[in-house]
């Protein structure tokens, strides 16, 4: 019977309904995902080895006779297996336990393949629950001789059942190759059955190495089509008005000359990027990279006044409540004087008449009305922490497909150089790469626990002076909402620093608060009133409060040492000296020595980079909600295969309809891009 790569596992001879089960736990639903699911070891059976010379502790191939086999029943009602193979350098005993119907298919005289660990039992070298096979004259044995495949398995699935189901899959299955054959030559890949093939039942170490260059390039191949396409489709699209810089040159530049400070020269020249973009009739699509406190919002501010002044107005999106109040205060101040009016809509907080404003700050994209988005010229979003995908795709419905405004989207996690062209291939991309002058560093230290008590006592004497603490809880799960047990820890260590400070008022934050007692409880912070802040690690990243100068994090080494650095920045934005100080839970050398880099270092890019090499992709922000970590084979820290893919994805992905010389890898394409899934 032919299969194609689409049909259901239960098609496949020998998946009943009950496998079928199995396999859906590993993500196995189609006959393409059981090929795809590699191997992630492989036992090297390359050698057999002769009966004589057998020894314990090792994991040995060995082939024979059966010359005795039967069920012996224990003392205990279990069954044991017993049988003596025999090569001609000699005999073993083999031993399974508990399969007495091995029986019916080794029986005296048949010719077996054991793999398996050699054992002392009862005295005697013997070999323990081999993995086993029968050997036909003639055929090559799958499970116990050359290099084994082991599969990521689970309950009642083993890799002995995979392979033999990958095995008869591939022999019947119709693949078609969908990388182009230019691609593949100029990189000398392999091509898609082959490459099955080697992944699945190498002959040799060389086979898995070439078999995975190709699957590499192969997913990053769709992932940078991916966002090629999506590029695509926003370029198509039209924005309600071009908005001139030259027109306005001179009130621009003398809004910026009025500013409290001169702008940086980052600043700037990401500001000629942004108006350069908003004069085209292309929306922008445009990512604002830079660390925290490096002023953004300042960049958003002033594009949102050139685009005032083009007669358009500005929605500008931040991910809570009170980063929306922080931004509002801090726009209103910046923008009112020039005759600009500030709105804002939280939910739970709105300006009297939202529909007479030129900036709109809020929450979310739903809370704004549909009709008035025609005069939206400009729509920035503050990523900070988890925003932008969905919110970027709630825009496009809103507008409808005709007018679209000019998107900017802010984030302050620094992606490493290498990445940033793969993970966010579908923007445009701007770095404010220099903080304002005059910044002071924050003393960092990593506090060994026979100093904790000590520390305490410091932030106590500090914050009975005058200054104000952040206490970061544990991250104990990454998750958009915080999880009870995340809110468990913020409350436990409430009390714990309660109890250490009596005489400092304590306040606790966390996600599942509602939302004006997390105002109010902000509000009382930032008012001095509250000395110590405990809080979850998910809420309000880009909070400014100048006072605050101390920010403990617990069990720092569950961080990644970019969100670290992040943490960090919500203090050290006023005039006093500020510190941050990390308390491991667990000290292990390896945990101490990555957090120290924080210690030394002060850029949010460089620390990424650390990150990447140090704890993998999955750290970087980004990386995640762009479904990166779902790739299976490549290796995001390879920069070169990065820039391969990159290369290849664009040489086929040219002119007006795309990919039209390729129906196999369009389909291929359609397929990825909806397997992706996108979090929020
Ligand atoms: P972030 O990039 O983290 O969002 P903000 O926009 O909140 O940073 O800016 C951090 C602080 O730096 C703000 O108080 C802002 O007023 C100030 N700031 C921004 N740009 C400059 C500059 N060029 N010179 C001095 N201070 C600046
Ligand atoms: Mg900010």
């Amino acid at each position: 019977m032919q299969i194609t790569v689409t049909d259901p596992v239960e098609k496949i001879p020998y998946v009943g309904k009950i496998y079928a089960q199995r396999l859906a736990r590993l993500g196995i639903m189609s006959a393409r995902d059981l090929l795809y699911h590699f191997p992630f070891r492989y036992q090297d059976y390359t050698q057999t080895t002769k009966i004589n010379l057998l020894a314990p502790d090792r994991d040995v191939a060995v082939q024979g006779k059966i010359i005795q086999i039967g069920n012996i029943r224990t003392k205990w009602g279990k069954f044991l297996t017993k049988a003596a193979v025999a090569d001609e350098s000699g005999a073993i005993e083999v031993i399974w336990f508990n399969q007495p119907y091995l029986t019916q298919t080794l029986k005296e005289g048949v010719r077996v393949g054991l793999a398996g660990k050699v054992e002392n039992f009862g005295g005697k070298t013997s070999l323990i629950s081999p993995d086993f096979e029968v050997l036909e004259e003639g055929a090559v044995p799958t499970h116990t001789a050359g290099l084994v495949s082991v599969y990521p398995e689970t309950a009642r699935l083993t890799s002995k059942w995979l392979r033999s189901r990958i095995r008869s899959l591939l022999d019947s299955v119709d693949v078609k190759e969908f990388i182009p054959e230019e691609i593949r030559q100029e990189r000398g890949l392999l091509p898609l059955r082959e490459s099955l093939e080697k992944i699945h039942f190498p002959k040799k170490f060389s086979d898995i190495e070439k078999a995975r260059q190709r699957f590499a390039l192969e997913e990053l191949l769709l992932f940078n089509l991916r966002s090629l396409k999506q590029r695509l489709v926003w370029e198509k699209q039209k924005t309600p008005l071009p908005i001139s810089y030259d027109r306005f040159r001179e009130k621009v530049d003398r809004f910026v000359e009025k500013l409290p400070f001169s702008l940086t020269k980052a600043q700037k020249s990401v500001l000629d990027e942004i108006f350069r973009d908003l004069g085209g009739e292309k929306p922008m699509n445009r990512l604002l990279q830079g660390d925290v406190g490096s002023g953004k919002t300042v960049v958003a501010a002033v594009a949102a006044y050139l685009t005032h002044l083009n007669g358009a107005k500005t929605v500008f999106m931040a991910p809570t409540e009170i980063l929306a109040d922080q931004h509002f205060q801090t726009l209103s101040s910046l923008l009112s004087p020039s005759g600009i009016k500030v709105a804002i809509n939280t939910g739970s907080r709105k300006t009297d008449q939202p529909d007479d404003f030129d900036l709109w700050v809020g929450t979310h994209a739903l809370f704004y009305k549909e009709e008035d988005f025609q005069k939206v010229g400009l729509v920035v979003i503050d990523e900070q922490h988890r925003f932008g995908v969905k919110q970027r795709a709630q825009l496009l419905q809103k507008t409808g497909s005709a007018m679209i405004p000019h998107l900017l989207t802010l984030t302050a996690t620094p992606i490493p150089r290498t990445l940033a062209l793969t993970v966010y291939g579908d923007l445009d991309l701007s770095v404010l790469d220099e903080l304002p002058p005059g910044r002071k560093r924050i003393k960092t230290f990593v506090v060994p626990a026979q100093k904790r008590e000590d520390g305490y006592r410091w932030i106590r004497q500090r914050v009975k002076a005058g200054d104000q603490t952040f206490v970061i809880c544990p991250l104990i799960e990454e998750s958009v909402a915080e999880s009870m047990q995340q809110v468990k820890a913020a409350t436990a260590e409430f009390e714990v620093i309660s109890k250490i400070m009596p005489d400092v008022r304590v306040g606790l934050l966390h996600g599942r608060m509602k939302s004006p007692e997390k105002t109010k409880t902000m509000d009382s912070f930032k008012r001095g009133e509250i000395g110590v802040l405990v809080s979850t690690p998910v809420v309000e990243v880009g909070i400014d409060v100048p006072n605050a100068t101390i920010m403990v994090v617990e069990a720092a080494e569950r961080f990644g040492l970019a969100s670290l650095h992040q943490l960090r920045g919500r203090v050290g934005r006023g005039e006093k000296e500020s510190f941050c100080f990390l308390f491991a839970e667990k000290e292990s050398a390896e945990s101490i020595d990555r957090l120290r880099a924080l210690e030394q270092n002060e850029s949010g890019f460089q620390l990424a980079e650390l990150d990447l090499k140090r704890r993998g992709p999955g750290e970087i922000y980004g990386v995640k909600q762009h479904g990166l970590t779902e790739l299976k084979v490549a290796d995001l820290t390879d920069s070169r295969l990065l820039k391969d893919a990159q290369e290849a994805a664009r040489s086929v992905f040219q002119g007006d309809f795309p990919l039209k010389d390729y129906p196999e890898l369009e389909v291929e394409l359609e397929r990825f891009s909806t397997s992706l899934i996108e979090p929020n």
